[in-house]
């Protein structure tokens, strides 16, 4: 792709072409990040524990999720390695949301499969760069093919 047709697809990137899957326990959190990313135009998928989340990133299709690492039924780390394990998912960028800036969650995270990884309580700017940042990547050229015209 030349560059002129790089930045065309990315002008023709809008945030309501996007769905999310936030998987998060936390109902505060989860009502309160939910909002604020319908509020920039995405659409939002929920998922509570980490076994959902992995079958809704399966059913749902998301062009990315938003991974909280504390979960129960299935901790965020496990839910991470499964959901990039298998051929049908692994393709899904996941950015972590651990809550307290640990050393070492980071590179935990990387390992995990994750992304990137971001600290609560969430920052939104901060959070958004990323979020945009990961869907250019992985978007762009499937947008250029054609998928979301
Ligand atoms: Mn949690």
């Amino acid at each position: 792709m030349t560059t002129e047709n790089s930045i065309r697809v990315l002008k023709a990137m809008d945030n309501n072409m996007f769905k999310i899957l936030l998987i998060e326990d936390n109902e505060m959190n989860r009502d309160m990040l939910s909002r604020r990313l319908m509020r920039k135009g995405y659409e939002v998928v929920l998922a509570v524990d980490g076994e959902s989340g992995i079958e809704m990133a399966r059913s749902d299709a998301p062009h990315l999720i938003l991974m909280d690492m504390s979960l129960p039924v299935l901790d965020g780390w496990e839910a991470s390695r499964r959901i990039k394990a298998d051929l049908e998912t692994q393709h899904i960028p996941i950015i972590a949301l651990t809550a307290h800036a640990m050393s070492g969650d980071r590179e935990k995270a990387i390992e995990a499969g994750c992304d990137d990884y971001d600290t609560k309580p969430v920052e939104m700017e901060r959070l958004l760069g990323k979020i945009t940042a990961l869907l250019e990547l992985s978007n762009i050229s499937r947008i250029a093919e054609g998928e979301f015209t």
